[in-house]
């Protein structure tokens, strides 16, 4: 590939590149108020069209690329992700990858009934569903469509008859809104065997009215989950786990937090994003990205391309969330929608 194999991909505060999350579209058939709020996000919003997004062919390339870097695990992500056209096609092609270790997803399961099936048999390793809540009438708020909830709790049942088994939920909890949630959700999980994890409302974007009176602390979660049922911390045997992880003692399963907010985990952050025009972000809040697309559509040889994303992630030096509470700015910054969380 025309670099050592041994050579260090580290960022300017020692931080390797393990991870890539490939976001397929910038369109959903959601319109979650932290994420796409359709009053900015409306019909008439100009989402990319087919020309600008990456082909199979160019996303290929880049994963390709980033595993010869020291990727392991690719996450497809979107906007929704299930509604790109011809997605196994990308997952099957993406699964022959020598070196990737792990092809996961993350969708709000609305198109799973049809999609686990086809997905499960295109190679995909892993899926996470986004819940919110179980309460029919908040799920519709939550998620601002007419979708109900019985759809994911449809596609949820079809990918663990397709095998994928155990699956993650991700619930983003937030004051006021679906704290009532967190005991029905996790004694579901518990039923169903389903990994939840409870995702601190994050201040992404620039439009959803994030506060921090808005954020319900992981901690406070373990309080609620532990009146129910008895807890146990673990270590996971993952060293940039992102999660914290708790056991019930009862053996019925575990739960993870992902303390983005409270307790910030910039320090092991190994993360790349890649939004559906081919731009990377090396941070969740960056303001702007480095557009790959256009070398991709030059003559730039795989040479070229990795010289560029090495001497990007070489001078990273982001740590957004550990600097929160002194960064003020109030700039320009990319949306969750277009590099998928
Ligand atoms: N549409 C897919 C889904 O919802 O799973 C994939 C893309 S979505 C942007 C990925 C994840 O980001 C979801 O789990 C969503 O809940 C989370 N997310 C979006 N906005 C967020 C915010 N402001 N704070 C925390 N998590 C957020
Ligand atoms: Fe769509 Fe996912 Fe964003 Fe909700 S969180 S609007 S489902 S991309
Ligand atoms: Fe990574 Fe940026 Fe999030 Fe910190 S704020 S964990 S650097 S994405």
């Amino acid at each position: 590939m025309g670099y050592p194999e041994d050579m260090q991909v580290v960022d300017s505060l020692g931080r390797s590149l393990r991870a890539l999350r490939v976001s397929v579209t910038d369109r959903c058939n959601f319109r979650c108020p932290y994420c796409m709020p359709r009053e900015r996000f409306g019909d008439r919003h100009d989402f990319l069209d087919r020309s600008q997004i990456l082909t199979f062919e160019e996303i290929e390339r880049l994963v390709r690329l980033f595993v010869g870097l020291g990727v392991e695990k690719i996450r497809l992500t979107g906007g929704e992700p299930l509604l790109r056209q011809e997605l196994p096609t990308l997952v099957a092609r993406l699964r022959k990858i020598e070196g990737l270790r792990e092809l996961t997803l993350t969708t709000n399961g609305t198109l799973l009934e049809t999609l686990a099936q086809p997905l499960r048999e295109a190679g995909l390793d892993r899926i996470t569903v986004s819940l919110d809540s179980l309460d029919p009438a908040r799920f519709l708020a939550l998620s601002d469509s007419n979708i109900g909830l019985e759809r994911v709790l449809a596609g949820l049942q079809a990918a663990q008859a397709a095998g994928f088994g155990p699956i993650k939920l991700n619930c983003v909890l937030q004051r006021g809104v679906n704290e009532a949630d967190i005991l029905p959700l996790a004694e579901f999980a518990r039923e169903q065997g389903h990994i939840l994890r409870f995702i601190e409302f994050m201040d992404v974007g620039t439009g959803n009215g994030w506060k921090l009176d808005r954020v319900v602390p992981a901690a406070e979660v373990v309080q609620v989950l532990a009146t129910r049922w008895p807890l146990e911390s673990f270590q996971r045997d993952c060293p940039n786990c992102v999660a914290q992880h708790f056991r019930y003692t009862d053996g019925q399963g575990d739960v993870g937090l992902i303390a983005s907010v409270t307790e910030p985990f910039c320090q092991g952050c190994d993360r790349a994003r890649l939004s559906a025009e081919g731009k990377l972000y090396t941070c969740l809040f960056a303001s702007e990205g480095l557009d790959l697309r256009a070398f991709l559509r030059s003559e730039a040889t795989d040479a070229d391309l990795l010289a560029v994303v090495l001497n990007r992630w070489r001078r990273r030096d982001d740590r957004y969330s550990e600097l929160r509470a002194e960064n003020t700015h109030s700039g320009p910054r990319v949306e969750m929608f277009h590099i998928g969380g």
